[in-house]
């Protein structure tokens, strides 16, 4: 007989009909099929809904009307985290279904549904573990179909609790009957657990010490931030450390424990209000804090409240609201910023076990904070910054991703990216992601963690790849393994970054002018490539149609070590051999740069580039006192803060009409060290410095008609640069900017997986 789940009549069975929809997206580990079981149950309607390696699956019989207003609701019925991409529909035969089942698939075939990315904690959950009459009150790893980790868990597709760690976990009768109630909102939330069947928080100190279970090895943690101390705690990624972000001594313990002497710090705050007492917060940047992804934002400083070690010089502080209840209810009960950086040393992994964290931290942290839930693949915390108003990624990891990319997937093909701020891209046949940041290939932990990333990547996307994208450079690590494992198609750097771009905004099938900014990138001459204009064309093709005047590096990698040699080269090429220039960096002794001024004046030879990335250390080497380097990107970012943006004037940029164009950058720098001469102050001649070069920027540009303009490459975070070309392009030019897929090397591997489909597509590999 025709009998439905809730118990109410049905209606006459004659009408009844059959059709079946499949949901492409990002449709799992959202809370997705709960949803829709529970719009199903409302329209009386009967069947199924499952989990599949192509997305989500649904079977629904019932009366014809209800089934299209099944269909016209759905939109509103989903989950917020969720994204359809695409709904098809098709008839079926009616089966006399009288109920709707939530299934499971079997996982046979390739993975065309994306894998879930992890979650942060959501309202409800902590509102939970705040409520002294919830089961859950103080439960640190309460999630529920909507929050909770997902990537880090999940060991295969699709998403089914057996298939992630959490299977070692089995359910409560409690849990279970909140996992199997349709009306629960853990219904079939298949990260779920208690503190009776589910994960559990505990502390030891630095000598394995046994500090306490659950909360009150937060109170363990808690006291020891009190007291100054370095503490290690298991996030959703991996460990974490964590000290008082108001506590001059326990930050400047924390750097030098981790060797990080002045790469910036962010701070761990209770919520978004809290966040404001430390960041001026636009609505878009606290929508973004508080969104499922959980990520890191650059917010502008407040200057008040946090030791001066958390962020040396600069006017950004990173600023991230807690990603577990764990961290939450340490964040409130501490009541002030907690420090919150990756636990790893400076150049390496991230540490994951709890065995390698007790010894790699028993020097370095007073107390570990644990939990047992394990993970399955490590990830950073993901960094996020508003330029013009969007969110750029400057790290895409946890809660960003893997990121879809809309390519055409079909082949399946491994990018490597490139040397520094690696992340791979692949697509396996049927999608194209791109994986989360691993970082610099320096040491061998972190070629380690690459090698079983790949490894990783393609077990769980379920394919195996013989061809690879990689960069130009012959020295590249990434690049060696490429030749080593198969068919192997070279990218050159800046066309990658460009070829990102253009898979960003969608623009494969059109002619870009690509501005592609940044440190450094092998050139197809040879030479160090960094301030390129490209124009690309749709089959990747590309014209070097702009470029900066060439300078040398005055001792190589010294060079970008110590910016005062480019300093003092450029200064030489633009003013001669000008006294002047002798007092240019009282702090260095006069003897070590006058070694160098000399080597420069004999016109010895040095290696050449056009890196905008060396152009701003330099710049900044004249305008402050800089000598050393401590971390990639510092110079820029050290002069970007300092700009006063009300200071007006700007220097004289010499643009050629040779082919290529070339930037001439000497005049600027003779206005620049006039400017510096006359005592100008720094921020004025920050300013004027990067409204220079933004002017130059869309004088180029301008050139190239109505091209879309693709703002690409790591100098492209700079929010003050690309906020003045916006400002300066308003209306005249169609400008690309930097979104989801990192500007930085870190989305180097998109580009070259979007290079890498096209050249197989039209049969020119390699
Ligand atoms: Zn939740
Ligand atoms: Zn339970």
């Amino acid at each position: 007989m025709w009998r439905l789940s809730n118990g109410e009549i049905p209606l006459s069975p004659s009408t009844i009909v059959a059709v079946e929809l499949l949901l492409t997206g990002q449709v799992q580990g959202r809370g997705v099929r709960p949803a829709i079981a529970r719009l199903a149950a409302s329209l009386r309607l009967a069947g199924d809904v499952r989990n599949t390696l192509k997305g989500l699956s649904i079977t629904l019989e019932g009366v014809s009307e209800a089934i299209n207003r099944f269909c016209e609701s759905l939109p509103t019925a989903l989950p917020s985290g969720c994204q359809i991409i695409d709904i098809q529909r098709q008839d079926a035969e009616p089966q006399d279904r009288d109920q709707f089942h939530i299934r499971r698939d079997d996982n046979t075939g390739p993975l065309t549904t994306p894998v879930p990315v992890d979650t942060g904690v959501c309202p409800q959950c902590l509102d939970e573990v705040a409520d002294s009459h919830d089961r859950r009150h103080l439960y640190p790893l309460t999630t529920c179909a909507a929050c909770g980790p997902r990537w880090t868990v999940i060991r295969e597709m699709p998403y089914e609790r057996d298939y992630t760690t959490l299977d070692a976990f089995p359910l409560c009768a409690d849990c279970r009957k909140e996992y199997t109630s349709p009306d629960d909102r853990r219904f079939h939330a298949q990260t779920i657990g208690c503190e009776k069947c589910g994960p559990r928080v505990w502390a030891v100190d630095a000598k394995g010490q046994h500090k306490g279970r659950g909360a009150e090895a937060i109170q363990a943690a808690i006291s020891s931030l009190r007291q100054g101390h370095i503490i290690a705690l298991r996030g959703v990624g991996g460990y974490q450390l964590l000290c008082d972000a108001t506590n001059d001594t326990a930050v400047s313990e924390l750097r030098k424990k981790k060797g990080r002497p002045a790469k910036p710090l962010a701070i761990l705050v209770e919520n978004a209000l809290v966040a404001q007492d430390f960041a001026e917060l636009s609505a878009k940047e606290r929508k973004e804090l508080e969104s499922p992804a959980n990520p890191i934002v650059l917010c502008r400083s407040r200057g008040t409240g946090l030791s001066d070690g958390i962020h040396p010089g600069l006017t950004d502080v990173g600023v991230m609201l807690p990603s577990t209840p764990l961290h939450a209810m340490l964040a409130q009960q501490f009541g002030g910023p907690i420090v919150c950086t990756s636990g790893n040393l400076e150049g390496e992994p991230i540490v994951v076990d709890p065995k390698d964290a007790e010894q790699k931290f028993g020097a370095i942290a007073e107390l570990i904070v644990h939990h047992d839930r394990p993970i399955v693949r490590s990830i950073d915390d993901s960094v996020v910054r508003f330029i013009a108003g969007c969110p750029v990624t400057i790290r895409l990891a946890r809660g960003l991703a893997p990121l879809s990319l809309p390519l055409d997937a079909n082949i399946p093909v491994m990018a490597f990216g490139g040397h520094q701020k690696v992340a791979c891209a692949w697509s396996n046949g049927t999608q194209a992601v791109l994986g989360p940041h691993i970082g610099d290939l320096e040491t061998v932990s972190n070629r380690e963690r690459f090698l079983a990333q790949v490894e990783d990547a393609q077990q769980l996307y379920r394919f195996q790849a013989e061809r690879f994208a990689c960069d130009q450079h012959p020295e590249y690590w990434t690049a060696q393994q490429a030749a080593e494992w198969g068919d192997t198609v070279r990218v050159q750097h800046h066309l990658a970054h460009v070829a990102a771009g253009m898979v960003e905004h969608q623009l494969l099938d059109h002619t870009v002018l690509g501005v592609a900014w940044d440190g450094t990138g092998y050139g197809t001459d040879g030479t160090i490539w960094g301030g390129e204009f490209l124009r690309v064309h749709p089959n990747f093709e590309f014209d070097r149609v702009a470029h900066l005047r060439p300078f040398q590096l005055p001792g190589g990698e010294a060079a970008i070590r110590e910016p005062w040699r480019v300093a003092m080269f450029l200064l030489i090429d633009a003013l001669g051999p000008d006294e002047s220039i002798k007092t240019m960096f009282p702090m260095l002794p006069l003897g070590y740069t006058e070694t160098v001024r000399r080597l420069i004046g004999e016109g010895q030879q040095f290696p050449k580039t056009t890196s905008a990335g060396r152009l701003f250390d330099a710049a900044a080497a004249m305008t402050l006192p800089i000598d050393r380097i401590e971390y990639d990107g510092q110079p820029a970012m050290l002069l970007e803060a300092i700009a006063d943006r009300s200071a007006g004037g700007s220097y004289r940029l010499a643009i050629s009409d040779s082919r290529p164009i070339q930037l001439d950058w000497r005049p600027m720098f003779q206005d620049l060290w006039k400017d510096r001469l006359s005592g100008t102050s720094p921020s004025a001649i920050a300013m004027r410095f990067h409204r220079t070069l933004a002017r130059g920027i869309l004088d180029v540009a301008n050139r190239f008609g109505s091209l879309p303009v693709v703002l690409c490459g790591g100098v492209f975070q700079n929010r003050l640069l690309t906020e003045l070309i916006v400002e300066l392009a308003i209306g005249t030019l169609p400008l690309k900017l930097p979104g989801r897929i990192p500007p930085n090397d870190g989305g180097l591997a998109a580009g070259q997986l979007a290079v890498a489909i096209r050249r197989l597509k039209v049969g020119s590999w390699k």
